[in-house]
């Protein structure tokens, strides 16, 4: 048996989670059974864990989006006890049991092999946060983005995407702007490669007009909603957006100004079902270029148990950089 955050609903429909053990035959099925090492705690773990967003349709639940193992046991042949492996969409966590908890079970082909260079702690680190800011990183660079077109603005700099994303922006010599909502924090952002801190609230409070003073070679969003609208506004001629989050909301207001006379694309990105080939270059593109020593300072380690009040926590926009849990 094992121990696992248990995440259940009530008949009064209020979700709440507990450390219980759990016998290995309650384990789903899956090819490959895991010994979690570290997992991480996402934006969407915390929907999962309050049952918010109706991702959640079965309980008793695992929540647990990514984590990083090593292999118990394997009826698949690509993977053999002992193998050390990383875990991260696939709606894994929200329809399959995930990695808040001891053991997990998964599809083989959901797993990736623990990119060379790493701990399974580095790739928890990272995890889908730095999958997706990579993603996104490729995308414009394919869009044709280069350091020498203008200023990156990244958005909800401060968390987990956006974190990542302005340091491989700032290894690979883009002159990142960073947004965010808490921009005492900002300093932790300038050590790691942003040039420049905008408070949100002052970017919002500009007065709104279709088109707007062209100011971003490229942009990621993690937040959507109004801070998306605007930001679209200001883009440069041939500017790039990849939508990535919505922490600010699903909604979208603009027009079409910024895509007819500026040629602005809007691209959008996804990490959970991403092809496997597409993620093994993504995270051997991070193995290569992310400082895990500098991101150091915003990495803060949890057990499962503390996991409901980060839940909380992650949701209200007040975590800073990643949350790692480790269930042993
Ligand atoms: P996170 O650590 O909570 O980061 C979100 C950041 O957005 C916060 O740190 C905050 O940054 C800002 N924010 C929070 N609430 C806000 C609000 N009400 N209005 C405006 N900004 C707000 O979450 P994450 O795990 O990095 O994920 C970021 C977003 O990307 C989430 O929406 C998540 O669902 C999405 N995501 C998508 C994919 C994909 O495959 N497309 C993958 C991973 C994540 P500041 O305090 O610096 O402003």
């Amino acid at each position: 048996s094992f121990r696992a955050l248990v995440t259940d609903r009530d008949e009064a429909g209020t979700v709440a989670s507990s450390v219980e053990q759990i016998e290995d035959d309650r384990l789903p099925e899956g090819e490959v059974t895991v010994d979690v090492e570290w997992a991480g705690l996402n934006y969407k773990d915390g929907l999962c864990l309050t049952g918010k967003g109706g991702l959640v349709r079965t309980y008793p639940h695992v929540a647990g989006i990514d984590f990083a193992g090593t292999v118990q046991e394997s009826s698949d042949g690509r993977y053999a006890a002992g193998d050390a492996v990383v875990l991260t969409g696939w709606r894994v966590g929200e329809t399959h049991w995930g990695g808040y908890a001891e053991r997990a079970r998964v599809k083989a082909d959901w797993l990736v092999p623990l990119p060379q260079g790493l701990t399974t702690r580095d790739a928890m680190v990272v995890g889908t946060a730095g999958l997706t800011a990579m993603l996104a990183v490729q995308r414009l660079e394919g869009a044709g983005v280069t350091p020498d077109k203008g200023d990156v603005l990244v958005t909800g700099a401060s968390g987990g995407v956006g974190s990542i994303a302005v340091s491989l922006l700032g290894r690979l010599g883009y002159r990142v702007v960073a947004l965010s909502g808490r921009p005492e924090h900002g300093e932790a952002l300038r050590r790691l490669g942003a040039s420049e801190i905008l408070s949100r609230d002052d970017f919002l409070a500009q007065p709104d007009k279709p088109l707007e003073s062209a100011r971003w070679a490229a942009a990621i969003d993690n937040v959507g909603g109004a801070v998306l609208g605007k930001l679209l506004k200001q883009m440069q001629y041939g500017g790039v957006v990849a939508a990535i989050g919505n922490a600010g909301g699903i909604g979208l207001e603009t027009n079409v100004l910024p895509f007819i006379l500026r040629a602005v694309t809007l691209v959008g990105i996804d990490s959970v079902m991403q092809p496997y080939e597409a993620r093994i270059a993504a995270w051997q593109r991070i193995a290569e270029i992310f400082d895990l020593d500098a991101y150091g300072a915003l990495v803060e380690e949890i057990g499962l148990g503390e996991l409901p009040a980060a839940a909380e926590r992650i949701l209200a926009g007040q975590v800073r950089g990643r949350v790692l849990v480790r269930p042993r």
